[in-house]
């Protein structure tokens, strides 16, 4: 039996010197974090934000109805081949930027066969996404659930339901995805406030607690979310990119997501925009971009470990990529290359321009999504 050694540690957000925990060799790094980053909301489908520099829209509504998108994303969700290459990606991403829970929205059967073909794997909360729009049906969800319920495992994954939005979904939906949610593991998503206020439309159509499902809601930039016992995933990068503006605190913020994982990183990617916008001390920051996730899906975080050689100061300026990277115990990734195939951040990102490359000739509409250039590791 060997022992894991630090400086310094991040345990479940607390900052603490000379930490060191039983391990099967010994190892030392810089900075450890336990357990890894969460990402509280990715859609790992997504290979074009609709995107354009210096335009803004006044909220998710007006972005949904007039962004203008290259590539056609219903066909994308329905290419199971293409889907589940694009999920892959996302988890080999996660786990190589030390971001070891992931919930994700988007096609269910396309996430679970890119999670189960791998080897270790995130932790992954599973929330397909449902909406009152062709390819987005309960009915296609429930269908997926068929295909896929035998194939995941207990213990590294929770499921449940994403419903789009209030708007994009009518009462008869929601109560059906409420329904399902409730059935299939308990967890019901939703984008909440994305650019207007929506508690009040939430009670109208929730009413008050209990709730059948733990209601997790994303976004949430105007809403005070806490005042009906609920805790925001916010996901502040997206917020200022399409709309300039986002949460200005992090009161009833319990996770943050990265929304497009393909195009701008996963959480840890983030945390210097995180940390430049809400000027609260690093160790609460961490604690939301740690075990906020974990805590929010009510995910269970042991031997979830990310080790660097490098200074905590560093990876809040999202400039240093995990050497080392844990799973329930199993190693994902060791100096720096994932253990189950030797491939790298960098080639994962190349990867990854591949396939959105792939989405656009297959499924594009003319010219090439925009891309945020992301700072890299
Ligand atoms: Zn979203």
């Amino acid at each position: 039996m060997g022992l894991i050694e630090a400086d310094i540690a991040v345990v479940h957000g607390r900052i603490v010197d000379n930490f060191r925990i039983p391990f099967g060799e010994d190892l030392h790094f810089k900075v450890v974090l336990i357990p890894g980053f969460s990402d509280g909301h990715a859609h790992p489908q997504v290979v074009d934000g609709g995107l354009r520099p210096g335009v803004l829209w006044r909220d998710s509504y007006d972005w949904i109805e007039n962004r203008d998108l290259s590539v056609d994303e219903v066909m994308v969700r329905r290419d199971l081949g293409l889907a589940s290459k694009l999920a892959l990606l996302t988890f080999y991403r996660a786990l190589l930027e030390g971001t070891t829970l992931i919930s994700l929205t988007g096609r269910l059967a396309a996430n679970v066969k890119a999670w189960v073909s791998m080897t270790p794997r995130p932790k992954a909360v599973m929330l397909p996404t449902v909406m009152d729009r062709e390819g987005w049906t309960v009915g296609e969800v429930k269908r997926d659930y068929e295909r896929v319920s035998m194939m995941v495992s207990e213990g590294l994954t929770r499921l449940g339901v994403f419903v789009h939005s209030i708007r994009l979904a009518g009462r008869e939906t929601i109560a059906e995805a409420v329904g399902l949610a409730s059935q299939r593991g308990g967890l019901l998503g939703l984008h909440m406030g994305e650019g207007r206020p929506e508690t009040g439309d939430f009670k109208a159509v929730f009413g008050e607690p209990p709730y059948p499902s733990r209601i997790v809601p994303v976004h949430c930039i105007d809403d005070d979310v806490a005042a009906i016992g609920l805790q925001c995933v916010s996901c502040p990068l997206t917020n200022l990119l399409l709309y300039g503006r986002t949460r200005s605190s992090l009161a009833g913020v319990g996770s943050f997501g990265s929304d497009w994982p393909l195009l701008l990183g996963t959480v840890p990617r983030h945390l210097p925009i995180i940390a430049g916008h809400f000027k609260e001390p690093p160790d609460s920051i961490l604690r939301i971009a740690t075990i906020g996730g974990y805590r929010v899906y009510n995910m269970p975080p042991d031997g979830d470990i990310v080790g660097y050689d490098d200074s905590l100061q560093k990876i809040l300026e999202g400039r240093t990529k995990p050497k080392f990277v844990t799973v329930k115990w199993e190693t994902a990734v060791y100096e720096g290359t994932l253990t189950s195939n030797g491939l790298t951040l960098e080639n994962i990102e190349k990867a990854i321009v591949e396939a959105v490359r792939e989405a656009t000739e297959k499924y594009g509409k003319g010219g090439m999504p925009y891309i945020p250039k992301l700072p890299s590791m």
